[in-house]
């Protein structure tokens, strides 16, 4: 499909650049050959008496009106190659110049297209996964003609646990094309990074509490120039993350506090840590490093860190990840402080 559109534009930019180039090969054949003709015309030669110290000019006479005809045309007839060879020089030039060109033009056309096609594939597989699992578990009941009660309630908690996890894929995908998509949109204004931590924490410390994780605290006030609910959203992606990748009884640290004229958000945990060969990819959509030094099974789309590099990027933060394997992560968001 782009090789066939990248033909097209390049025929389109040959055809402007040839439209331009035989329009001035047609006004300069035009001028020079009427110059010609009037050179040709007013042919003259010197004449000088003997002993005269006057120089004559007259027309000359040896150049008749025939050997002007032939003259004028043999200058029709270079002047005609000539142009033809550059114009065809010109099509040459132009054709490799504009397919270049055209190329430049539609690759970042053709990025987006792939990586919306990547996108698709990777949500629909994930799609695909608990409704595989929720409809296998519903046929096989319905098969069952002595299923019990219990065994009803069991199947019917196990469904609602593939509708949750494609419910939590369906507002990560919608979180996504929110932050992706609307730069412009989000309202932002002069808000405390600490408050907003502080929301988050409470949203986390109810998942922490039941994995017996603490989440300690240390929120100095500090002011940024942001959107309050996409802050609070990053903030939980991160501590979320934090207790989700740690095993019981760890701690996760939270703290804001401003360095010079950053206004830094950090969380760190003592987690499972992730491998140098997959921390370039954390922030990719979809993308779950190998997680089995987990002691429990982690649930996940590989979403969150996309998201939340959104979120930052949206606020012109930087977000990065120091992390070693068995000893935990911190992760790190550095904000423009607000100084009013
Ligand atoms: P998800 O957690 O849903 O898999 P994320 O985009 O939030 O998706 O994270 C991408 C991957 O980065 C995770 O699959 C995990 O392997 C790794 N990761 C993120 N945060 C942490 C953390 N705090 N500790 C260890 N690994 C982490």
């Amino acid at each position: 499909m782009f090789q066939s559109a990248r033909i097209k534009l390049t025929l389109f930019y040959l055809l402007i650049i040839m439209v331009i180039s035989v329009a001035f090969s047609g006004f300069v054949y035009r001028s020079f050959m009427i110059d010609a003709e009037r050179g040709l015309r007013r042919r003259a030669v010197r004449v000088q008496a003997p002993g005269s110290p006057f120089v004559f000019i007259q027309p000359d006479p040896d150049f008749s009106f025939e050997t002007q005809i032939e003259v004028l045309n043999e200058l029709r007839q270079q002047l005609l190659t000539r142009l033809v060879f550059i114009n065809l020089i010109i099509v040459g030039c132009a054709g490799s110049a504009g397919y270049f060109l055209a190329g430049k033009t539609l690759a970042p056309i053709e990025k987006m297209v792939d990586d919306q096609k990547r996108f698709i594939g990777d949500a629909s597989h994930e799609l695909r996964t608990p409704l595989t699992a929720l409809r296998t578990e519903i046929e096989v009941a319905l098969l069952d003609p002595k299923l019990s009660k219990d065994e009803a309630k069991k199947l019917l908690k196990s469904n609602l646990e593939e509708v949750d996890k494609m419910q939590s894929l369906s507002n990560y995908l919608l979180a996504l094309s929110k932050y992706e998509n609307s730069n412009q949109k989000i309202t932002k204004e002069k808000i405390d990074l600490s408050r907003e931590v502080k929301k988050a924490t409470n949203r986390v410390n109810l998942i922490a509490q039941e994995k017996g994780i603490t989440i300690k605290e240390n929120l100095n006030e500090v002011f940024i120039h942001a959107n309050a609910t996409s802050i609070t959203e990053l903030a939980t992606i991160l501590l979320d993350n934090a207790v989700k990748y740690s095993d019981h009884g760890k701690q996760v640290t939270v703290k804001t506090y401003a360095k010079g004229k950053q206004a830094v958000l950090e969380v760190k945990d003592q987690g499972i840590g992730i491998n140098a060969s997959n921390l370039p990819f954390i922030f990719n959509r979809f993308y779950r490093a190998d997680t089995s030094r987990s002691k429990t099974k982690v649930d996940g789309h590989g979403l969150g860190l996309s998201i939340a590099k959104s979120i930052a990027d949206m606020h012109k933060a930087t977000i990065h990840v120091e992390s070693t394997p068995g000893k935990g992560s911190v992760f790190t968001v550095n904000f423009q402080r607000f100084i009013s």
